[in-house]
């Protein structure tokens, strides 16, 4: 048994290396993890009271705060009421209040299907698109996704993600995926021009993409004019779209789905990562009754076909439905247009800036590059000097090769944010 009060943080972090393997992360050669006790706000606290600064929202899922004490006792009410219930010829309050809130944000939309985090909601997503043509006995089987996107790790997510070598490995038992260049300024017409020549073969089953920021691209950005015109082409070829909104939803980029940016509506939307606030894993994905249609039928052989043990977890559910509140108060409104603004204003200074390319934002992501002398990559060594170098400075930021990117809890005090903008500055000035 491990008691606590007799072990030293180096014990602790001696058994982490003795029984644990992270993720993304090279076991040999990495640095000891940080313990980190407790949280609260946008502060993550070590075991000596040490503050960091979560400037990345702890992978992208934290948009209130850490340790909210309003979601914590929604939760924690919904344990002690039901925890978990088998989800097929069973419901639950939770699930069907979360299901019709949220399709009030999406009124395109029409059906909710739960599972568990970013990928499996991508997964689903897909196999929706192959099974409603699947089921009309419509011959359509290509997937077409945008170059450098990242849809999450299992094999079909793993497939509509760019070809970046992360996946050489597993590359034999993934399925083919046509790409096109990402509808940025400077490739639009060329994106356009390669999405109509893929669609124009007529078995184009559906279009996935990260709506307005590919993320872990390195948090690159395009227009809404740009994606609406790639989803009129697949609305003009009967191709269905997947918006694989995991990290651009709940306000990430300023509005409560990057699709509301949008004059043409995706057929099915992907949730997850902010869904619960950041503090359980839960994803939804939603159709639109066009695609929920094509699975009704006498025939058993039309039915969907999937589902995961925790599938509709309540105690996700009563999480996700506590965010929400918190995103109908006022003051969360405020936050984020206070935080928007602040970004704004820190991009129109650090752009003059000898050392900064290609700054830029959407809603509450700011990103720009390190401009260095030595080749860009993923592995640069610029990417591990950096993330010491505001580690030292008590601020969590994970750069993305020589792409540094902002992306806090809504709730980040202004102190913070000029905190973390000046630490950025300086690095631009001392480091590169
Ligand atoms: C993180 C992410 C995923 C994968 O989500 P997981 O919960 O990590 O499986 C999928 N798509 C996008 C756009 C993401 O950012």
């Amino acid at each position: 048994m491990l008691n606590p009060s007799s072990q030293t943080d180096m014990d602790w972090i001696n058994k982490d290396k003795e029984y644990i393997w992270h993720p993304f992360t090279q076991m040999k050669t990495a640095g000891d993890p940080v313990l980190i006790q407790k949280a609260e706000g946008a502060l993550i606290y070590d075991e000596n009271g040490r503050a960091i600064i979560d400037a990345v929202s702890s992978w992208w899922v934290n948009v209130h705060g850490h340790a909210h004490p309003y979601i914590a006792n929604k939760i924690h009410q919904q344990l002690l009421t039901l925890e978990h219930v088998i989800f097929a010829g069973f419901t639950h309050k939770p699930a069907i209040e979360l299901a019709e809130r949220l399709l009030k944000h999406l009124p395109h939309q029409s059906k909710i299907f739960f599972s568990d985090n970013g990928s499996t909601a991508v997964e689903v997503g897909m196999k929706m698109c192959l099974q409603y043509f699947h089921n009309k006995k419509e011959k359509r089987h290509t997937i077409v996704a945008l170059e450098n996107a990242y849809h999450g790790d299992t094999f079909g997510a793993m497939s509509a993600g760019g070809d970046d070598g992360f996946n050489d490995p597993f590359k034999r038992h993934m399925f083919q995926v046509e790409r096109i260049l990402p509808p940025t300024p400077e490739n639009l017409n060329q994106s356009i021009e390669q999405l109509k020549k893929i669609v124009e073969k007529g078995d184009v089953c559906c279009f996935i993409f990260e709506p307005l920021v590919q993320g872990t691209a390195g948090m690159m950005m395009y227009t809404p004019d740009a994606l609406d015109q790639l989803i009129q082409i697949c609305k003009e070829n009967n191709v269905l779209c997947i918006a694989d909104e995991v990290m651009t939803g709940f306000y990430r980029t300023g509005k409560m789905f990057a699709s509301d940016y949008l004059k043409q509506k995706p057929d099915i939307t992907c949730l997850s990562k902010g869904l619960t606030g950041g503090t359980l894993p839960l994803s939804i994905t939603t159709c639109t009754e066009d695609v929920y249609s094509a699975f009704l039928s006498e025939d058993k052989m039309k039915t969907f076909f999937h589902g995961h043990s925790f599938t509709g977890n309540p105690i996700g559910c009563a999480a996700a439905l506590a965010s929400l509140d918190l995103f109908e108060r006022e003051e969360t409104q405020k936050n984020i247009s206070r935080l928007v603004q602040s970004h704004r204003a820190f991009k129109n200074k650090i752009q003059e800036h000898s050392k900064a390319e290609n700054v830029r934002q959407q809603g509450t992501i700011i990103a720009l590059n390190f401009k260095t002398d030595s080749e860009t990559s993923y592995f640069n060594s610029i990417r591990d000097r950096l993330y010491d170098y505001f580690m030292d400075k008590g601020i969590l930021l994970r750069p993305l090769g020589n792409v540094i990117y902002f992306m806090p809890p809504y709730c980040i005090t202004p102190e913070q944010l000029s905190k973390v903008y000046s630490a950025i500055e300086k690095a631009l000035d001392e480091l590169g």
